[in-house]
């Protein structure tokens, strides 16, 4: 098997899955009762609470704990519209980001709010003078993704924080793709509120984290027994938030090594890919620019997802667009928004590379490409 689909979601590490195990069966306790069992699972929280934010650079007291990446972008977006709802009714978001920041705002919209969509240049990246420009005195949150799930691109995020800050609104930055995968520091670069997911970084999945600076007024978007500050309420998901600890944990020690490996084995995929296969587009950044672990690439006259069948017949793993979008109809709206021709969009595969890849696993991908879309050329032409 060669798992080349880590956008997606990656393999949990066995760190992560000793942690949780232990948990699941000692660690019982509710970290909200007041007896030794509690306290017990309290302080395993804190432990876990403590790596997600090293992982960031963030306060502690920043973390709020959730299901995962759509939950945080939901209690953002949602939780900050409401609360300065009287002080302005303008978000500024950009064309490309994930469903789960898209139809949030579409909801936002429906309700009173005005959103304006940044359009992004052939690479996926949006212009920060676009981004002056749309800010108005009624403008309370921008809403910017760090690293595009399907093309990889990086935004420029230190810039806009810094814009935001002086402005004085606030800034949330959706770095699901990027923990782990580039550099995020929330103090250096000025990023009030973040939502990561534990699953894209070899932890458990259904679980991750919005991380809120003391400074900002939100409010919760699920009610009950007033968990995490209030911010998410409902008995914690122990071993996803102890799983997603180690995940952060291991994350952060081996950042350097993984994000090296990450980028060698990326641009050996794309040398390889266009030194054997004619007639491929490369959709997003140059290869050096962007996330290390993403590679977009159409390959003319042959059906995404009929390659991807192809594939997944040698054991080899893909997505066509994302998968959370490729198994709808209509086509990715991110290769729309980078202005790609129809025929190519519908030939486009996105590679995601994790740290369990070898290079024998890359050289293997390349020759299987290379037999499978020369076989599909022919085969159309027939
Ligand atoms: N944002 C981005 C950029 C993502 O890639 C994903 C996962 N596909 C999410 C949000 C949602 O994260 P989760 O699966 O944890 O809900």
């Amino acid at each position: 098997e060669v798992y080349l689909d880590n956008s997606a979601t990656t393999r949990v590490r066995k760190e992560v899955i000793e942690k949780m195990v232990e948990v699941l069966e000692n660690e019982y306790g509710n970290p909200s009762s007041l007896h030794l069992k509690g306290y017990q699972a309290e302080k395993l929280m804190k432990e876990a609470r403590e790596n997600v934010a090293k992982l960031i650079n963030g306060d502690i007291e920043g973390i709020v704990f959730t299901s995962g990446g759509t939950e945080s972008n939901n209690l953002a977006l949602i939780g900050v519209a409401e609360s300065l709802r009287k002080k302005g009714n303008h978000i500024i978001s950009s064309a490309i980001e994930h469903p789960s920041v898209l139809n949030v705002l579409k909801y936002l919209e429906e309700n009173g709010f005005e959103v304006t969509y940044l359009t992004v240049d052939k690479t996926g990246k949006v212009d920060v003078k676009d981004l002056k420009r749309a800010i108005t005195d009624k403008t309370i949150l921008i809403s910017i993704m760090a690293v595009n799930n399907e093309i990889g691109t990086i935004e420029p995020i230190e810039e806009i924080g810094e814009i935001a800050k002086e402005r004085g609104i606030i800034f949330h930055v959706d770095a699901t793709q990027a923990v782990g995968k580039i550099n995020i520091d929330v103090k250096k670069q000025n990023l009030d509120m973040i939502s990561l997911s534990s699953h894209k970084i070899h932890g458990p999945k259904g679980v991750g984290a919005l991380y809120i600076d003391k400074s900002v007024k939100i409010r919760p978007i699920i009610f009950g027994g007033g968990q995490e500050k209030n911010l998410r309420s409902g008995t914690e998901n122990m071993p996803g938030i102890v799983g997603f600890g180690v995940a952060s944990k291991l994350a952060k020690e081996n950042f350097h090594g993984n994000v090296s490996k990450l980028m060698t084995l990326k641009k050996r995929l794309y040398q390889g890919i266009v030194s054997e296969i004619k007639d491929v587009h490369l959709n997003g950044p140059n290869v050096e620019e962007g996330a290390p672990h993403i590679l977009n690439i159409s390959f003319a006259g042959v059906r995404g997802e009929v390659l991807l069948h192809a594939l997944e017949e040698k054991g080899i793993y893909v997505s066509t667009g994302s998968a959370c979008s490729s198994k709808k109809k209509g086509q990715s709206h991110v290769l729309k928004a980078i202005g790609l021709k129809e025929d190519l969009i519908e030939s486009a595969i996105r590679f995601s590379i994790g740290i369990f890849n070898t290079e024998e696993e890359i050289d293997y991908t390349i020759s299987v490409l290379e037999e499978k879309v020369n076989f599909l050329r022919k085969y159309k032409r027939r």
